[in-house]
């Protein structure tokens, strides 16, 4: 067993104070110096390899830079990933659970040290302001701390409970399943780049990671940080490369035992549909782990100590200029406070500064011209079904420089089943629903097809506890915003088409990667 201390969140970096700003700004400067324009090849059974193609990353705050680029890997490349996995994990599956656990500890310990780095990166490659950036950062530390820990749980045999029997010895044995591919999201390119691999690869298993196409120099980074601690070549695969052709080759193929899978609903459920498939010389039915998209509301009832409520839609709406499966893109408030409240909500919004991640705006670039696009159409169609209160542009350029800009941007009286109410923006757009009481908004908040994250800003007692059991959602907060859950405190994962709800950076996670044995011997 290892012999460390119990797991404690990492604490957060406090901007507020100049030294810690001057700290992140001399890291902006060392990664534009060392980082920005660097390409990072496969790496296939421990070696580099490089590929005709690459894939770039843009700064989205600033469309006319690249800010590195990543090989592109084809479907012979996934072949070779896959065959090599396999051929590792014949020797990993073997080692103790705490000495892979000790790799996720020097793992965690050298991003720690290079914590400001990886959070510049992401501020240049994907936009993210200095808080957002290091709570990202921080969740990565966590997951390999809590992962390394909680392996522990599922070590020997009689690792789970069972009853005695006469004249037998009987127990259980958690083993890892095999080799899996982990296929991951821009939006969270570290902290769920990185859990989602080192949790199946603390559990016994290989992993084939394929990042996002529009972050793979911050995988890059963290691939790099996990081989340093000492992953044995082969245990994860670096595969960057295109979704619909080397993620549809990984998750359609015979060899693949796991799909572990974050990002939007739509590929999720394709995923579901083509893995459930069985292939020619396939021997298991696959595990498929999906955590997709959200529409997630926040209640505000007559009861509510307004300024705390304002503030959490505030944070929980434009964090990430909403480009979070958690973020709250519904405010459903009740008649009685809906002036106010509103009010308050479009005055603060609008008071929010849009900049680039560098220069620590609240508000930053979206992430690529796809979403550019997308949110400037959903845009136009909350124009036709609602009432405009902030924002409504798309200007595409700040401070003279091109960047997929958008306005912080309020639609209020919006009809509980318009499309702006219904369907994933994934951007700074928020539609603000009036209920007539209570009951209504409850109503209101369970009546989209996700259930990922959800709250209630309230004083009364019987409503909380009512929205405890009632409202449909993975994560649900009171009287507070409904981001940031943090590794360990809340566990992590949605309802409904929001995914299988696997909790991550929960108690029970790792086993998702795991088979359970069941051994008899009678005396
Ligand atoms: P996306 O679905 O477009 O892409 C996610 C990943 O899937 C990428 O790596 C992409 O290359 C890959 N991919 C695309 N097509 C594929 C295919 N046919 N086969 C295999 N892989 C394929 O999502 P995104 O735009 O990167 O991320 C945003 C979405 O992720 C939002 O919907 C957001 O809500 C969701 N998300 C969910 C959670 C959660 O925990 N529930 C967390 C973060 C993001």
């Amino acid at each position: 067993m290892l012999k460390i201390q119990e797991y404690r969140p990492e604490s957060f970096i406090d901007f507020t104070q100049a030294d810690n700003v001057a700290a992140y700004q001399a890291a902006l400067k060392k990664v534009r110096a060392e980082l920005v324009g660097k390409h990072y090849p496969l790496i296939i059974d421990g070696v580099r390899v490089d590929t005709a193609e690459k894939l770039e990353s843009i700064n989205p705050c600033d469309t006319s830079e690249i800010v590195g680029s990543t090989a592109k890997a084809t479907v012979d490349d996934a072949q070779k990933a896959l065959d090599g996995a396999w051929k590792a994990f014949e020797s990993w599956k073997k080692w103790t659970p705490d000495a892979r656990a000790r790799i996720l500890l020097k793992a965690s310990a050298l991003l720690k040290a290079r914590r400001l780095e990886a959070c510049a990166l992401m501020s240049i490659e994907v936009g993210k302001n200095y808080a957002e950036a290091d709570v990202e950062v921080a969740e990565a530390i966590d997951f390999l701390e809590y992962y390394a820990r909680t392996a522990m749980k599922y070590s020997g045999f009689g690792a789970a409970d069972t009853t005695w029997y006469e004249g037998e010895e009987n127990g259980l044995m958690f083993m890892p399943i095999g080799v899996g591919v982990s296929i991951s999201p821009w939006n969270f390119p570290c902290a769920i780049y990185l859990g989602m691999l080192a949790a199946p690869i603390v559990a016994g298993n290989c992993v084939i990671a394929k990042p996002a196409e529009d972050s793979g120099l911050i995988a890059g980074f963290v691939t790099d940080i996990m081989l340093e601690a000492g992953l044995p070549a082969g245990v994860l695969q670096f595969l960057p490369g295109v979704g619909e052709e080397v993620g549809e080759y990984l998750t359609t193929h015979a060899k693949t035992r796991f799909i572990t899978f974050t990002g939007s609903r739509g590929v999720g459920l394709h995923i579901n549909e083509v893995a459930a498939k069985v292939q020619p010389t396939q021997k298991w039915i696959k595990k498929v782990i999906l955590e997709l998209g959200g529409k997630d509301g926040m209640i505000v009832d007559e009861t509510a100590d307004i300024e705390t409520a304002v503030t959490a839609a505030v944070q929980g709406a434009f964090g990430f200029n909403g480009q979070k499966c958690s973020a709250m893109s519904r405010l459903i408030v009740v008649d009685s406070v809906y002036e106010e409240v509103v009010g308050q909500f479009v005055e603060r919004a609008g008071k929010l500064r849009v900049g680039t991640g560098e220069d620590n705006a609240n508000v930053t670039a979206v992430v690529n011209e796809e979403s550019f696009e997308k949110i400037g159409k959903y845009i136009g169609i909350g124009k036709g079904e609602a009432k405009l209160l902030l924002g409504g542009e798309t200007p595409g350029e700040h401070g003279g420089k091109r960047g997929y800009y958008v306005q912080p941007t309020i639609f209020g009286d919006v009809p509980a089943d318009a499309r702006i109410a219904q369907e994933e923006i994934f951007g700074p757009v928020i539609s603000v629903i009036r209920a007539r009481d209570w009951d209504h908004a409850l109503d209101i908040a369970n009546t989209t097809e996700y259930g990922l994250t959800g709250g209630v800003c309230s004083r009364d007692r019987a409503r909380l506890e009512q929205a405890r059991h009632e409202f449909e959602a993975g994560n649900l907060y009171f009287n507070r915003k409904i981001t940031g859950a943090i590794v360990g405190v809340q566990p992590f994962g949605g309802y409904n088409m929001s995914g299988t709800d696997s909790k991550a950076g929960g108690p029970d996670y790792l086993a998702n990667f795991m088979q359970l044995k069941t051994v008899t011997e009678r005396w």
